[in-house]
């Protein structure tokens, strides 16, 4: 007999399964553990003496997972008598899991307050990956000589098994902490524990700490200090909700393996008084140097730090590192509502995949490569991998590198929307979509290509008062009256004529007056507006196309009529999400497409969000699911155009 658990699991990585098969071969119980479409199925053979115990490990130590949705399970008489193989081909970097953690605070492991501690389907491995096929000697651990108790661990059944970059206290890597007039090293428990307590302390007094953490660089200080490109760490699990609004589903998805960074409401006054703002990017300690400082943190009361990705020159007080090459990611920051998540931007957790149907080309997008392996794709970071032979090359336009000799080139919204007709498999359907990153555009799968039918105007300012004066009839009173009752704008424009390639949204943050001149600014000033409704825009077309001067106008007139900024921001968002909707249901009608997308980064706003799900109830868009929504998927999408 069998017992068949089926878990819903929405993304092709491993990890989550791996624990599973991990632990049933920990406990030698015989087990069939496969993925079919967004589920791990396992079968169990339910009279093994083992059967009970393994099960109740599985579901004690089993990570949570923001693609972990449903379970369920039935008894079935399939037959199974083997162990399931473990594979490990792709390195991931992800949270600390369950089983590691518990090993990193109990006192008598090898890895007590051991910072680089991981399993084979936990913590920093792509870090530390230098090429494929990913072995330790492909790794910067090859001059780390594993000890006997490691050695033994790799080749025994468990979570470390074949876990290519195992280490411990006695074979692994000293840290050094440097201030201006010390220099302290970690290389056992207790001095590792000193070191931690010595930075916490450090932190505590006002100091800025810089962790060569197994994630890159990061720079932590206190939240007293905080500035746009911070993210508050919280460390007391207990204590989040008293600093910030969250739904179940944020505060599930912050303690996930994945450890996402979250666009979150602010609860606390002084915080919300110290960022300007009642919303703030968050996140949970994710590896083993942000963990064991944010325990030693706790100890002094403190509930949450902030920190920013940085490089190693940055400045600080005190810094913490040691002798190992380490990959840098960016991180995942996912999107989430109450029905809807998906992952804004970032590498970590998507990259690298083994997915999707193989083609026998090279895909290139940036920095980043797709290229076939038996059925499927690989996806990664070019850097990883020598050549190989295959019949032709896509590229994202505008490099100018040669790859092969048969190469051809797609746009980065043509391959974006791509991706998403590829993660659905949404080949056989006329598809209609939005793509948003900056400029908007709109785009047609007619089964076989997909056309930019509304391609994107780029925003050139240029010459942007003389083209104000010319928009329509009285513009350039419009003009002449910034002129003369604000002056200030006035030079603002000017300003933004002489820059180079400035940007829509930094334009439209620059005009509306806001610190952060930026799109993050324009979605963080936005998310101040309370009210029900907000006023109209002009999101008009010209020449089938966004009118990137009508819209300007339009915020500029705005401000003439005195309205406030957070209703001004917030009415951008409501406005193009009318406007994407009026464009996307007319070429829906005139193309017959059945199927919507949207991709772009810049979709990952609450307010656009909110408003698009409104007016796109009867249709509701796809979107990228392994992938971000933002410029790392062309690699994928590039594959097929
Ligand atoms: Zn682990
Ligand atoms: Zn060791």
């Amino acid at each position: 007999m069998a017992f068949v658990l089926e878990l819903e699991f929405k993304s092709s990585q491993n990890y989550i399964k791996n624990q599973i098969i991990a632990i049933t071969r920990e406990f030698n119980l015989p087990s069939k553990i496969e993925n079919h479409d967004d589920k791990i199925i396992c079968v169990f053979d339910s009279e093994h003496v083992k059967f009970q115990e393994c099960l109740e490990s599985i579901s004690q130590r089993l990570p949570a997972s923001i693609f972990l949705k449903s379970s369920s399970n039935y008894e079935s008489n399939i037959e199974v008598d083997a162990l399931t193989p473990i594979k490990n081909r792709l390195p991931l970097n992800l949270g600390i899991c369950p089983s590691c953690q518990k090993e990193l605070f109990d006192v008598t492991s090898r890895r007590y307050y051991y910072p680089f501690i991981s399993c084979a389907s936990c913590g920093g491995n792509y870090s530390f990956l230098t090429q494929y096929p990913y072995l330790r000697e492909n790794t910067s651990f090859k001059f780390v000589r594993a000890c006997t108790a490691c050695e033994e661990e790799t080749q025994s059944v468990g979570l470390r098994e074949n876990h290519h970059i195992n280490s411990c206290h006695e074979c692994g890597i000293p840290v050094r902490l440097v201030n201006k007039s010390s220099e302290r090293y970690a290389n056992d428990a207790g001095s590792f524990r000193t070191m931690f307590e010595v930075a916490a302390k450090a932190l505590k007094d006002d100091k800025k700490l810089l962790i060569k953490t197994t994630f890159g660089y990061r720079l932590f200080y206190a939240h007293t200090i905080i500035n746009n490109e911070s993210i508050l760490m919280m460390i007391n699990a207990s204590k989040i909700t008293d600093y910030l609004s969250l739904i179940t589903e944020e505060f599930n998805a912050l303690l996930s393996i994945e450890r996402p960074i979250l666009y979150v409401a602010v609860k606390n006054e002084e915080l919300k008084g110290l960022l300007g703002a009642n919303t703030s990017y968050a996140k949970y300690p994710d590896e083993g140097f942000s963990i064991l400082l944010g325990t030693e943190l706790q100890k002094l009361g403190v509930d949450f730090i902030a920190y920013e990705e940085v490089d190693e020159n940055c400045d600080a007080d005190m810094k913490m590192d040691y002798d190992l090459e380490v990959n840098h990611q960016s991180d995942m920051r996912l999107f989430l509502n109450k029905d809807v998540q998906f992952i804004a931007e970032g590498e970590r957790v998507s990259l690298p995949s083994y997915n999707l149907r193989a083609k026998n080309i090279l895909s290139v997008a940036e920095d980043y490569v797709g290229i076939p392996d038996g059925d499927h794709m690989i996806f990664d970071a070019m850097e990883h991998f020598n050549s190989i032979k295959v019949l032709g090359a896509n590229v994202l336009a505008g490099d100018k590198k040669i790859y092969h000799a048969n190469q051809k080139y797609f746009s980065a919204e043509e391959a974006a929307f791509m991706s998403v007709i590829a993660e659905h498999n949404l080949f056989t359907k006329r598809c209609i979509g939005a793509y948003f990153d900056e400029e908007p555009s709109f785009l047609y799968y007619d089964m076989k290509n997909v056309l930019c039918i509304v391609p994107p105007k780029k925003f050139d300012s240029s010459n942007l008062l003389e083209n104000m004066r010319a928009l329509r009839e009285g513009s350039d009173r419009l003009v002449d009256n910034i002129k003369n009752k604000m002056p200030k704008m006035y030079n603002k424009l000017e300003v933004l004529e002489k820059r180079e390639d400035v940007k829509l949204f930094e334009a439209t943050a620059i005009i509306l007056g806001l610190e952060d001149e930026s799109m993050r600014g324009l979605v963080k000033e936005a998310m101040k507006f309370s009210g029900k409704g907000g006023i109209q825009m002009d999101t008009h077309v010209r020449d089938n196309r966004f009118d990137n001067l009508a819209f300007l106008s339009s915020i500029i007139s705005y401000q003439f009529a005195d309205v406030e900024t957070p209703i001004l921001a917030y009415s951008i968002f409501e406005s193009f999400g009318d406007y994407f909707n009026d464009i996307l249901q007319e070429l829906k009608s005139k193309t017959k497409a059945t199927e919507m997308i949207l991709c772009g980064t810049h979709f990952a706003n609450q307010s656009l969000f909110s408003r698009m799900q409104r007016n796109l109830k009867a249709t509701p868009p796809y979107m990228n699911k392994d992938y971000p929504i933002g410029r790392e998927n062309a690699v994928v999408g590039g594959v097929y155009i």
